[in-house]
């Protein structure tokens, strides 16, 4: 029966084709349907998996037990319970066998849904056994796939892809030519998973409330990744519909592809720098594809995600060199590490925070562990010999952090001198300005960086208290909030009294019902998703200068969101009275 639902719409496009599920688990878990005639079997196989993982817990059990005693073997006794309960087992098998559905995902979602039940016990004891049934549920799975977990690199055929959730590493190893589009339950606009879909030009909607457990493997679906709304098994109507809508947007592109190589200027003569962000090394190409003319954000921590051990200096060499080498003699701006908040490395052995976008995450996890900094440092260094590169540090919350950041910066420099090692010594370094604290503080901070450049995502995050990537506070996310206008013009004036450029490259950039009052507010760098540069150049170059300042002026002298909102609509209707 045909359905609609209705999510955040996170990355523009149009995706017609068959609905892949995925189970609610860290671990990638497909749902298949399962003929009538195999059900029995899928049950015994699903049997064999928990025998076999019972042994494997009692062999485990035996070995701790005679290495270090009887006390610490309890754990594993709680193991075997959970896996022997029948509230466990026997539902899954008895879903099984009523969805006809593959034990891999039954399994998968029971266990979440066991995990979420222990979360939200208040007892501290219990809360901390969610962590027991997660390596039950990761032991189990790894028996019924054999070891051969596929991962979303490995799709055979084209699918659109449905999630409870999907993190950036699952989102970033893609593959355009087999996934058309992804829709999930949860998420922002401002997650680094919607910031991948528009990296990879994915179509892609977020925050779709409970879709994944909707959907069924293998339906027809649409995902309209312009207005965020999903169809499960389309009309006639629906198909027709889309097939005019997916021409009509294709023809835009090939459109604003024309204005690739006209400059980024406004009616009056002012030139903006427009830059991209990108992810990995590879997407440099976009870039020029779509009329950048630099980078304003390279997101180095995708280079550390989806493997097993951390990037050697001379794998992360390579990536820098070879982003700045095919850019040049365009600049190109590397952001150390930002791992932490929704980029989780287990590897690093770091555990999991409570709140990890307030926890160990970017530059403090960079102080935190100063060899990993280096490592980063010494690579970025040595692939500066073009001289194009430049360093911004990320979550800067102060000086004294910038200090610490930059002396370990010196530390490596000597380093490299002492082994007459080349790098460009007049490298500019900035900083990000994400934090409400380094804008507060952005007067000290402009005297000693080159340039800011203004991570929107995070500061509208830590002005307003509103999770990024939570999609029941998404109403609230909002960019025109006059606590963010206030703070982008004490950023821009504090920078330019310095003589120091600021730049801005969250999603905020990207959009371009903000364009003129960025330019307005003083902003002289925008680094978007490299999709998004043609849109952004189109406004800028149909705004005057003149006018972009009047916009700015008036909106600083709003005092509510709604009033901000109803006048930056009436600008974007081309209505406003200095437009003319
Ligand atoms: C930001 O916070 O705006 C930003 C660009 O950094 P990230 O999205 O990677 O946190
Ligand atoms: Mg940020």
């Amino acid at each position: 029966m045909r359905k609609i639902y209705k999510g955040i719409p996170v990355s523009s496009g149009i995706a017609v084709g068959k609905a892949l599920v995925l189970a609610d688990q860290e671990t990638l878990v497909i749902k298949r349907n399962i003929p009538e005639e195999s059900l029995e079997t899928e049950v015994k196989r699903f049997q064999a998996a928990v025998e076999k993982t019972k042994a494997e817990i009692k062999e485990m059990q035996g070995k701790v037990k005679k290495e270090a005693g009887g006390k610490h073997s309890g754990i594993f006794e709680a193991h075997l319970m959970i896996l022997s309960d029948p509230m466990l087992t026997t539902a899954v098998e008895k879903h099984i066998r009523a969805d006809k559905l593959n034990a891999d995902y039954v399994f998968a979602n029971a266990i979440s849904g066991l995990i979420q039940s222990f979360e939200s016990i208040e007892d501290d004891y219990l809360k901390e056994r969610a962590s027991d049934v997660k390596d039950i549920g990761k032991r189990v799975i790894k028996n019924l796939t054999e070891g051969k977990q596929e991962t979303l690199a490995d799709l055979k055929e084209e699918v659109i892809v449905f999630a409870r959730d999907l993190s950036p590493s699952d989102t970033v190893t893609m593959k355009r030519e087999k996934v058309k589009g992804f829709c999930t339950d949860l998420g922002g606009k401002t997650s680094h998973t919607a910031i991948i879909a528009r990296a990879l030009e994915i179509p892609a909607i977020v925050g779709a409330q409970s879709v994944s457990l909707q959907v069924k493997d293998g339906e027809p679906v649409i995902i309209d990744g312009l207005l965020g709304i999903v169809i499960v098994q389309p009309g006639e109507e629906d198909l027709k519909h889309y097939k005019g809508k997916l021409e009509e947007f294709l023809k835009q592109k090939i459109q604003l592809s024309k204005l690739k190589d006209l400059p980024a200027e406004t009616l009056d003569g002012y030139k903006v720098e427009l830059n991209a962000n990108i992810e990995i090394e590879d997407e440099a190409k976009f870039v020029l594809k779509h009329g950048g003319t630099g980078v304003g954000l390279f997101r180095t921590e995708f280079l550390f995600l989806n493997r097993k051990d951390l990037p050697t200096e001379d794998e992360q060499y390579t990536a820098y060199f070879l982003a700045a080498e095919y850019l040049y003699p365009y600049p190109v701006i590397i952001r150390t590490l930002d791992l932490g908040g929704d980029k989780f490395l287990s590897h690093l052995g770091l555990g999991r925070e409570e709140n990890p976008f307030l926890g160990l995450r970017a530059i403090r996890l960079c102080l935190a562990k100063p060899e990993l900094f280096k490592t980063q440092l010494r690579a970025i260094l040595r692939a500066s010999e073009l001289k194009n590169i430049k360093i911004m540090f990320p979550m800067i919350s102060g000086i004294e952090e910038f200090h610490k950041a930059k002396h370990i910066l010196e530390e490596v420099k000597t380093e490299l001198r002492k082994k007459k090692q080349k790098f460009d010594d007049a490298m500019e370094l900035g900083i990000m300005i994400e934090i409400p604290s380094a804008s507060l503080t952005a007067d000290i901070l402009a005297k000693e960086v080159d340039f800011f450049s203004i991570g929107s995502n995070d500061l509208i995050q830590y002005t307003l208290a509103i999770d990024r990537v939570n999609s029941n506070m998404a109403h609230m996310y909002n960019p025109l909030h006059p606590a963010i206008i206030r703070q982008l013009k004490r950023v821009v004036d504090a920078a330019h009294k310095e003589g120091k450029w600021v730049g801005m490259c969250g999603e905020m950039a990207s959009d371009t019902a903000f364009s003129a009052l960025l330019i307005g507010l003083g902003i002289d760098e925008l680094s978007t998703a490299p999709v998004a540069m043609p849109e952004v150049k189109k406004v800028l170059r149909a705004t005057t200068m003149v006018a972009a300042k009047k916009i700015a002026e008036d909106v600083l002298r709003l005092s509510t969101l709604d009033e901000v909102k109803a006048y930056m609509s009436i600008v974007n209707k081309g209505d406003c009275k200095y437009c003319k």
